[in-house]
């Protein structure tokens, strides 16, 4: 089985709220693609297996969440969608 998230496959819109005031979020991207200039070589699946965050078991996505009235980044966990449920989210776009 395998494992999509909806906001970086665009089937769902990301919206949080910041836990310091309570505004919007807006997506600043995947937390991946902050670890510096040497990430980008590396695969995705071996990123995942050395940050401190246990998502390649719970299947959750990590996007950075910038609050530009607090101007400060919040850690956002996106839980991944199985096949099924992405389709089931296509054929109600449809
Ligand atoms: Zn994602
Ligand atoms: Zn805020």
């Amino acid at each position: 089985m395998s494992y999509l998230c909806p906001v970086c496959n665009g089937l769902a819109v990301f919206s949080q709220t910041c836990p310091g005031c309570g505004g919007g979020l807006s997506d600043v991207g995947r937390l991946y693609d902050y670890y510096g200039p040497y990430s980008p070589y590396r695969e995705i699946d071996d990123t995942k297996m050395d940050n401190a965050y246990p998502d390649r078991q719970r299947h959750q996505c990590l996007h950075t969440g910038w609050c530009p009235q607090c101007g400060e980044e919040h850690v956002v966990i996106v839980k991944e969608w199985t096949a099924d449920e992405l389709n089931a989210q296509k054929d109600a776009y449809e």
